[in-house]
């Protein structure tokens, strides 16, 4: 099935807004093995929806339109499409009385405005909205498969995840659709990660292997055309062995899991507590483990030491570690150490993690940007520090710092360091 997307605005046209609900439908049909073939983006202007309309008809089996679905004059995907086909425009009842619930009460002009948005063209399904009023749709006329969603993301989404895939996979029927896994990995970059699945990736046949890289995270996915989910599981499971086996110290989850949840999921299952001790990432890093709902009994508190006062004071880190002729200074292996230890102590933690460095944009102690130390300190064991060499700006440097950090935690946690 080839895909057409139409973003109907002018507002887009304009560039007053961004186009996410193409990219957004975009990578929901790849997931569903839909091959989008075009994007195009036209005004709230009907001659040219027209125009754009008979394009797509004569180039896609399935054409998708988002915006201009609402009650004012300039929403016309409706009218443009019905002329298009030649049929007429219903009023869908449902929709009507949950508008005319809705303004119940308020002026009787409100309810004329908005009764517009209740209409589907002739023959079409409606597809529910449960964030807004305008009631989307989808039909197939003359061989052709249409779905009309309304613009804003918060109501688009949703009526797409829930009626529109599902009507999507009753047209697509048995014919084979994509089927894939999702690898998470930590601690190695987007390259690194090409390099080493370099001979599975090349030989794109099938499976077909992706690489997207986050802010110190990389996923892999691996996909294949299948009929049935058993079918698809057969096919992708030598290549799942081969890139477990390999990518053994980086592979943390096969789900749509961060890297932080694992570590607080680990944590609870070992029954074990962290804390940490931070300094150039500011607090990111319990900022990161307190984001995963349920971290209270694993989390048990940290320390944004930033300054040297609060490193020396709170965390006990020796005066002559940080200042001083010949000290190695705020940002280095000792230090690093002393917070890890000492943060752990402070708390009476199982594990502890640490992180001072340069985030930049300027160079601090005579040290290059993006200079890092992480830490790791274990009760009954001596403290491990990395020293890191990060790239990218202040941003990516905390946040690629704080995610090294989380990776060696999750390296411990998982008997790997
Ligand atoms: P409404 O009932 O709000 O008028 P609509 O279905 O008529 O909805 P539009 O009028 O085209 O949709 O757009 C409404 C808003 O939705 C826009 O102001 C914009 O914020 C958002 N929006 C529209 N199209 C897109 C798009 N392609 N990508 C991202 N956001 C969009
Ligand atoms: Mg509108």
């Amino acid at each position: 099935m080839r895909a057409e997307i139409i973003a109907v605005g002018t507002e887009l046209l304009l560039g007053q807004i961004v186009n996410t609900n193409a990219q957004f439908l975009s990578q929901r049909l790849a997931e569903l093995g839909i091959d989008v073939y075009f994007q195009t983006v036209v005004g709230d202007n009907e001659e040219r929806l027209r125009q754009a309309i008979a394009i797509a008809e004569s180039r896609a089996d399935l054409v998708l339109f988002t915006g201009g679905l609402g009650p004012t004059m300039d929403d016309l995907t409706r009218d443009a499409l019905a002329a298009h086909l030649g049929v007429g425009i219903e009023m869908h009842e449902p929709s009507l009385a949950k508008i005319e619930a809705m303004f119940a009460g308020r002026e009787p002009s409100l309810i004329e405005i908005n009764r517009r948005q209740a209409m589907l063209v002739g023959g079409a399904s409606p597809l529910r909205n449960d964030a807004g009023l305008a009631v989307g749709s989808a039909l197939t006329a003359g061989g052709t498969h249409y779905m009309l969603l309304p613009g804003p993301p918060r109501e688009m989404k949703p009526m797409f995840l829930n009626d529109g895939a599902a009507w999507l996979k009753e047209k697509l029927g048995d014919a084979a659709s994509l089927h894939s896994a999702m690898l998470r990995f930590c601690g190695i970059g987007e390259s690194a990660l090409e390099e080493l699945y370099k001979d599975l990736i090349e030989a794109q046949s099938d499976p077909t292997l992706a690489t997207y890289a986050k802010e110190g995270e990389v996923a892999l996915r691996v996909s294949t055309k299948a009929a049935t989910a058993e079918e698809a599981q057969a096919r992708l499971a030598p290549t799942l062995q081969e890139i477990r086996r390999r990518g053994e110290r980086y592979l943390y989850a096969e789900s749509d899991v961060a890297l932080e949840a694992e570590v607080i999921r680990l944590l609870a299952e070992q029954r074990r507590t962290i804390s940490c001790a931070e300094s150039c990432t500011g607090g990111l890093i319990a900022t990161l483990l307190t984001t995963v709902p349920g971290s209270a009994d694993a989390f048990l508190g940290g320390v944004v030491s930033y300054s040297n006062p609060v490193k020396r004071d709170l965390l006990g880190v020796d005066e002559a570690l940080l200042e001083g002729e010949g000290a190695p200074g705020a940002v280095s292996e000792e230090t690093a150490r002393a917070m890890a230890e000492g943060v752990r102590q402070a708390t009476d933690t199982d594990l502890a993690l640490s992180v001072t460095g340069v985030a930049g944009p300027a160079s601090s102690e005579g040290k290059p940007v993006g200079l890092v130390y992480v830490g790791i300190a274990e009760r009954g064991k001596p403290v491990r520090v990395e020293k890191l060499q990060l790239q990218g700006d202040r941003e990516g440097i905390r946040i690629r710092a704080a995610k090294r950090a989380l990776y060696m935690a999750w390296l411990r946690l998982t008997g790997k360091d």
